[in-house]
């Protein structure tokens, strides 16, 4: 397949209820869109990194950089491209995972849509539906937070995740656990802690948790392994899971039970996939994370979500949840589900007046020349 031409938008998606990181609050979502087309089809991919770079090292400003001024040239010489050679073709550039798992779904996008196939026949997935779970910010008001659970449970997500910081665990747990003493629960603290707060961890096992995600540092893997020996809730990595070989080292020292998969932060669908299988031969427990994708990555998680070795429900709510407006047509929750696409490619394109009300920035290259 001959990429005749290539583009890169840059968009800001106004956010439906500011999110608090590190940085501060964030009011919308930046972040940038891979399209190439050939001369039979177009195709889309959407880069996760976030507006700043407080989950990973990887930002859209960056993103953006680095797509215009490495990875798409690159992608340019290739005479003949499909998606599975799209990592060995961008190797020459380290790291950028998220940037080039954009490349990768754009071409896989385009390579379908020429072919009439949809992503979910392409990866053999026959599930019609995946289970949708939620994710809850720290609120800092435990008041607002049961609402918030509330909320979630009353629009009928079937998991909800809190997220947790030092100072804002057990107590915000337990106020939760109390309203719902069913609900399928678990604690994400993004590598806030460390191993003086294994107290913590081992108060959280009274409140039967399905899982607690990354409470170290991404690249701390014996600490997690120590913890896990220590507390009987199920650890479960996000960060520290950057492609095959980090899965498999993890799961080899024991350091987690359960996988959560993000395709961009582990480089793109085909390594998603391999990590997909390697969970499920090891029977680790799986599920799919959320970046705020708009409908282009959001398809593509819910497609990914429906392959059998995914075991929990992921961070896959309604596009509603975050947009006013998605970039696509909005991904809604039924019955606590969301349905797989299974239009041509990854079953979703941008609709025309909302990329262009959102973007901030493209560029165009073809063949033979950049712009
Ligand atoms: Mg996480």
């Amino acid at each position: 397949m001959t990429i005749e031409v290539a583009r890169l938008h840059q968009v800001a998606m106004p956010l439906r209820s500011p999110f608090r990181t590190s940085y501060g609050v964030e009011h919308q979502r930046d972040l940038v869109l891979v399209e190439v087309e050939t001369d039979a089809a177009t195709g889309w991919g959407e880069c996760v990194a976030l507006g700043t770079p407080h989950y990973n090292a990887e930002y859209a400003d960056g993103a953006y950089e680095v797509l215009r001024r490495f990875l798409i040239p690159l992608l340019l010489t290739a005479p003949d491209v499909m998606a599975a050679d799209v990592g060995r073709l961008l190797a020459p550039v380290k790291g950028q995972a998220m940037a080039k798992a954009a490349i990768e779904m754009a071409v896989l996008d385009a390579h379908l849509r020429t072919n009439g196939r949809s992503l979910a026949d392409a990866l053999g997935v026959t599930a019609t539906h995946v289970d949708s779970g939620v994710a809850i910010g720290i609120t800092g008001d435990v008041v607002a937070l049961v609402d918030a659970v509330a909320d979630a449970v009353a629009a009928g997500y079937r998991r909800v995740k809190l997220k947790i910081e030092p100072g804002w665990d057990v107590a915000a747990v337990r106020a939760v656990r109390e309203q719902f003493p069913h609900l399928a629960l678990q604690v994400d603290g993004n590598g806030a802690y460390t191993m003086s707060d294994v107290g913590t961890f081992a108060a959280l096992d009274a409140f039967d948790l399905l899982l607690v995600e990354q409470p170290f540092a991404d690249d701390d893997l014996l600490a997690h392994a120590a913890l896990a020996r220590q507390i009987t809730t199920p650890v479960c990595l996000d960060e520290t899971i950057t492609s095959l070989a980090s899965a498999t080292a993890a799961i080899e020292i024991g350091a987690c039970a359960v996988v959560n998969l993000k395709p961009g932060r582990v480089g793109g669908l085909a390594e998603a996939v391999r990590i997909h299988d390697l969970c499920r031969a090891r029977s680790v427990g799986l599920w799919c994370g959320g970046m705020f994708e708009t409908g282009l990555g959001r398809a593509v998680n819910v497609v990914l979500a429906g392959l059998p070795g995914f075991t929990l429900p992921g961070d896959l709510s309604g596009s509603d949840r975050y947009y006013t407006a998605d970039l696509t047509d909005p991904f809604v929750i039924d019955d606590g589900r969301l349905l797989v696409p299974t239009g041509p490619g990854i079953g979703r394109v941008p609709r025309p007046e909302v990329l262009s009300e959102r973007s901030i920035r493209s560029a165009e290259w073809g063949r033979t020349h950049g712009t």
